[in-house]
């Protein structure tokens, strides 16, 4: 927190930039460094790359065998008017948790490595992931969205007092 690029509205890909070695290497790097620091998504921006580019676990269970998704120039829709409150952290923000409503149920259109057009239907935490980390790339931090600023917590009294263990 606190790089300009994290705040910044990153740019869409190319289909022939996001086939090139050079951007099949930055999804590597993204995939290692997420899996790396235990994260459930990490976002172009974050390391500093300001491209419409994520990885996330979306599965409805995320387990350290879970499948990564690679989501790129992402449009997020929402089936549903409901949001629902759940803790967030963020790895540009260590150790840091707080409650942010998302929408419940959305629709995720993207490309995926291969410039593939994918469209994921997506409840609960990976829907929950995938706005986190599409926020990421308008410039939008978890912050920004908690309808409160009382529920921010550092992760060890979140672990003492509001969950089992980080995500
Ligand atoms: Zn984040």
């Amino acid at each position: 927190m606190g790089h300009p690029v994290l705040r910044q509205r990153s740019r869409p890909l190319e289909k022939s930039e996001l086939l090139s070695p050079a951007f099949q290497g930055l999804i590597d790097d993204l995939l290692e460094t997420m899996h790396e620091y235990a994260g459930v998504g990490l976002a172009a921006p974050q390391v500093h790359e300001s491209v419409r580019l994520f990885v996330a676990l979306l599965e409805e269970e995320p387990a350290a065998s879970a499948r990564a998704t690679v989501v790129v120039n992402p449009e997020i829709v929402p089936n549903t008017t409901v949001k629902g409150e759940g803790w967030e952290g963020c790895l540009s923000i260590p150790d840091i948790r707080g409650l942010v409503p998302r929408f419940t149920d959305v629709t995720l259109k993207a490309l995926d490595r291969d410039g593939r057009a994918v469209e994921l239907r997506l409840r609960d935490f990976p829907a929950r992931v995938a706005q986190h980390e599409a926020d990421h790339l308008d410039g939008v931090l978890f912050f920004d969205r908690m309808s409160s600023m009382e529920s921010l917590t550092y992760l060890e009294e979140y672990s003492r007092f509001h969950g089992k263990d980080g995500d």
